[in-house]
């Protein structure tokens, strides 16, 4: 029930609640609320503050995001990226053969089609950022790590074209900031390293090997598969040994 003081007097007015909501209310007293009309519906916006219990464990997970493997934990979660995939490549055509037809009502097409891709990809990242803090609650982890995909240099030719294509249309900063603000309020920090190197780095003894589609070749440890193998890097900190140290220590 919500009381409201207005111009005709006080009103109360029952809630219509969900589950999340009524939960986040039974821990505590909203500190601030909006009242809003939207269409000639009523809503409030409720604010409701708290400390998040830290996380007891003290372990590290690394996620690798990716076009063939979505996502890549080093607790050993590969969520596959073929549906996205698929999705988008079928919307992509879809696109491309409207825009070929040059009708007036075109744009108007375009426009419903572009944002019900935007509506789905936000709900899936929804859904699989949910999935991965869990991940990452179940083994314990404090931290989570994720490559920096914004405001890096390039230092190689392979990585730049592997951040253009993780940064076109993938909506990867939207994946990473709600794996972020989720595991915040489980009280798991996440941090962002550097990305370079991170795909062409062995997890075991940090030397560079060599990436063949899915499979990471290590001369001295042998096959991995190559997205677990980057998520392992990033769950250490990054591609610690960079190729100039390696030469300089060999
Ligand atoms: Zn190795």
């Amino acid at each position: 029930m919500i009381s409201l003081t207005t111009t005709q007097g006080r009103l109360r007015i029952a809630l219509l609640l969900g589950e999340h909501q009524k939960k986040a209310l039974q821990r505590q007293d909203p500190s601030s609320a909006t009242v809003i009309n939207k269409s000639g519906v009523w809503y409030i916006h409720m604010v409701i503050d708290f400390e998040p219990t830290m996380c007891s464990g003290d372990g590290v997970m690394g996620i690798d995001l990716g076009i063939n493997t979505l996502a890549a934990t080093s607790t050993g979660l590969l969520i596959e990226g073929k549906t996205r995939r698929q999705f988008k490549e079928k919307r992509a055509k879809i696109r491309a053969s409207l825009q070929s037809k040059k009708k007036p009502s075109t744009k108007k097409v375009l426009k419903k089609i572009s944002e019900y891709e935007v509506r789905r990809i936000k709900h899936e990242n929804h859904i699989l950022s949910k999935q991965l803090v869990e991940e990452a609650k179940r083994h314990n982890c404090r931290t989570i790590r994720m490559e920096q995909l914004k405001g890096i240099q390039s230092r190689t030719k392979t990585w730049n074209k592997h951040r253009n294509q993780m940064t076109a249309g993938w909506s990867f900063h939207q994946l990473q900031s709600f794996v972020t603000y989720k595991a915040v309020a489980c009280g798991i920090c996440v941090e962002l390293i550097d990305p370079a190197y991170t795909s062409q780095t062995c997890h075991r003894c940090l030397k560079l090997g060599s990436r063949y589609g899915e499979r990471f070749t290590c001369a001295t440890c042998g096959d991995q598969h190559a997205d677990a193998n980057a998520s392992r890097v990033i769950a250490l900190g990054g591609a610690v040994c960079k190729p100039a140290r390696i030469s300089s220590a060999s």
